[in-house]
């Protein structure tokens, strides 16, 4: 079977605080690989139905944009299996597991993927990462990684960014397109300043679940009630735009190709 795997920029997005502004990140490129075993064996983990459903919405809102579609659908992961996550703590504030588990109990929540931990990794993020590692993952996609990192490990956390997170899509030859593998990398440095202010737990909490939004899909709207502003915010958890997104991206098919 052919596949075609996206390779290029596989991290999308980034955070500012709500004081800073700046321009957002670009964009990716396909570039097809043919004739060499870039990816596991399909469909290992997907079940016949989505393994959760998104919390009720309470306020239907348009304020959401995705950062990828395909003939007109967004592009997602599949609902159908869990969303595997491993983290680096190389970098890691005090309290760190509490945060990120925080972040990925309210988007699962939101969202309703099903995200798995399977354990702290010495795999360093990298703009360029395989979304395919059978010699560290084994015959599966890599999971998401979340790494505790700083601006000389990804450039792209210089300045005021906190966070970038994203995924890489994969085309099958069918036509299908999805989301098989992520990363989100935080600015270690500065959220230890972040988690030293009144309230600074919170605010760390959202920059990983803007992030993680990012790794769902979504991309940055011109709306500060929303989490995903494209200007950083004060919002401690998802607007009535981000929530809808969440559960578009929830509507994916189930899909054994991939
Ligand atoms: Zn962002």
């Amino acid at each position: 079977m052919v596949m075609f795997v996206s390779i290029g920029v596989f991290l999308y997005g980034d955070f500012r605080p709500l004081s800073l502004l700046g321009l957002d990140s670009g964009s990716s490129d396909w570039a097809p690989m043919m004739g060499q075993r870039n990816s596991p064996t399909p469909g290992l983990d997907e079940g016949p139905e989505p393994l959760g459903v998104p919390a009720p919405l309470t306020e239907l809102s348009s304020s959401y944009v995705f950062l990828h579609y395909n003939e007109g659908m967004p592009v997602s992961y599949s609902p159908c299996r869990p969303i595997h996550y491993v983290v680096n703590t190389d970098e890691a504030p005090p309290g760190s597991d509490a945060l990120i588990d925080a972040a990925v109990r309210r988007i699962s929540e939101a969202s309703g993927f099903r995200f798995v931990f399977n354990g702290q990794v010495d795999e360093r993020p990298a703009m360029d990462r395989a979304s395919f590692q059978p010699n560290r993952y084994g015959n599966t996609w890599a999971p998401v990684l979340i790494s505790w990192t700083d601006p000389e490990t990804i450039p792209e956390l210089s300045g005021d960014t906190v966070g970038i997170g994203g995924s890489t899509r994969v085309k099958h030859s069918s036509g299908h397109v999805g989301y098989v593998s992520g990363q989100v990398s935080l600015d270690s440095p500065q959220i230890r300043k972040i988690i030293r202010t009144p309230g600074g737990s919170a605010r760390a909490i959202a920059v990983i679940l803007h992030e993680l939004a990012h790794v769902l899909g979504l991309g940055h709207v011109p709306d500060p009630s929303q989490l995903m502003f494209e200007h950083g915010t004060t919002l401690r958890d998802f607007g009535p735009g981000d929530l809808t997104g969440l559960a578009r991206l929830a509507e994916a098919p189930c899909t054994r190709v991939l």
